[in-house]
């Protein structure tokens, strides 16, 4: 059983913010900022290229409500809902979660990616656009 099914089964220990039939909502035991949730889809699924539509559009409609949450709390400046998707984009834990970070100007999360708006082309963009449709 993979960690995150420990924990929702209760055999590891959390601190849970929400809790239903089809989601966990708990600490992140690594606090990038205080109040950092993830939210677990119960049943196990590796990544956000495994789940099933509805149960991820459910896990974001409890992520869009946790960072209500968090931000009537804790009176941040921003969230961040994120989903790291394969070793390549940072996933340790292969069980699908949704990150919800609060967000302060001047803290320490760091998301950014550089600028690279000053390449922008747009026939690549023509090209990548009809790349990726035919795959949609
Ligand atoms: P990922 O890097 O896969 O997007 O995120 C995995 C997250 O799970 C990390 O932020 C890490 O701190 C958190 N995590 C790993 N093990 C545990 C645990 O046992 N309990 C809790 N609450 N969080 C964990
Ligand atoms: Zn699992």
């Amino acid at each position: 059983m993979c960690i995150f099914c420990k924990i929702i089964e209760g055999e590891i220990p959390s601190t849970t913010v929400y809790e239903d039939d089809k989601v966990k909502c708990i600490l992140d035991l690594s606090q990038a900022g205080v109040g950092h949730t993830l939210v677990i889809p119960k049943k196990h699924f590796a990544n956000v290229l495994e789940i099933d539509e509805d149960t991820f559009a459910y896990a974001m409609k409890i992520a869009k409500r946790i960072a209500g949450a968090l931000v009537k709390t804790f009176n941040c400046d921003g969230v961040n809902i994120l989903n790291n998707c394969g070793e390549a984009a940072g996933q340790t834990v292969f069980h699908l979660h949704i990150h919800v970070i609060p967000r302060f100007f001047n803290d320490t999360v760091d998301v950014k990616w550089k600028d690279n708006s000053d390449a922008f082309d747009p026939k690549k963009f023509e090209e990548l656009k009809n790349q990726i449709v035919k795959n949609l």
